[in-house]
């Protein structure tokens, strides 16, 4: 079951070598507005994080790879897994199922690193129920409609109907956004990835995460 108190060790080079609590980032945006590139990005530029990577019932796409972007499963194989309390949250996105694996996420952070989610508002507010003051969520949006359009048709990777139906439900994903705690927009990618990066390195540093820094401040005082 979860660990009680998740701690994960500041860079190795940090000459304190006090823990912390784990983070569990949560990145959510309506398809298309730049979130999976911006995830990609983090995790390339920072050691300190690792993917959770969720179960679905949607088809792959092409360029993905089962494992790395998704675990892709059928309806009964994602029941199942449902039955037996396997996931952390999981919930309906589009006409298909999405879950986040509980025994990934502990995996990382009994390994002291940090979480990022790629999830929808609904496994955002789940995950903020069960784990609280550990989850932080960053919303992002896209300059426009009509240029979030256009990067969903740029991509590809979907027909025009599911593009249709992507950018119906984008409205209803932004009518969320109050459920999170920082919001971004999206208008150039460098300056976004940096902003995600100075949100994770603040709260990173926040006193209610330095479960460890008790006994280098009773070393400075001594
Ligand atoms: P896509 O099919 O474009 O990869 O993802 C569709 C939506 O499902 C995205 O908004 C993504 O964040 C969300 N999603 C992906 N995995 C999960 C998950 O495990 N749980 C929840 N609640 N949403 C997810």
């Amino acid at each position: 079951d979860a660990p009680a108190s998740p701690t994960t060790t500041l860079a190795a080079n940090d000459p304190h070598d006090f823990k912390r609590r784990g983070v569990l980032f949560v990145l959510s945006s309506p398809s298309g507005a730049g979130k999976s590139t911006i995830a990609r990005k983090l995790l390339g530029a920072d050691d300190e994080i690792g993917m959770s990577v969720s179960y679905t019932t949607r088809p792959i796409r092409p360029g993905e790879v089962d494992g790395k972007d998704y675990h892709f499963v059928d309806l009964e194989t994602f029941r199942d897994m449902v039955a037996k309390g396997e996931f952390l949250e999981w919930a309906h996105v589009f006409d298909h199922r999405y879950g986040t694996p509980k025994a990934q996420v502990w995996n990382e952070l009994e390994q002291g690193r940090d979480i990022l989610f790629d999830i929808d508002w609904q496994g955002a507010q789940q995950l903020h129920q069960l784990a609280g003051g550990d989850v932080v969520r960053v919303f992002i949006l896209p300059p426009s409609m009509p240029i979030l359009r256009e990067r969903l048709e740029r991509r590809a990777t979907d027909s025009m109907v599911v593009i249709n139906a992507r950018m119906a439900r984008a409205a209803n994903e932004v009518s969320h956004w109050d459920g999170y705690d920082y919001v971004l927009v999206n208008d150039d990618v460098e300056h976004c990835f940096a902003c995600v990066q100075t949100i994770l390195a603040a709260e990173r540093l926040k006193r209610s995460r330095q479960t460890g820094i008790i006994g280098f401040i009773r070393k400075l005082l001594r």
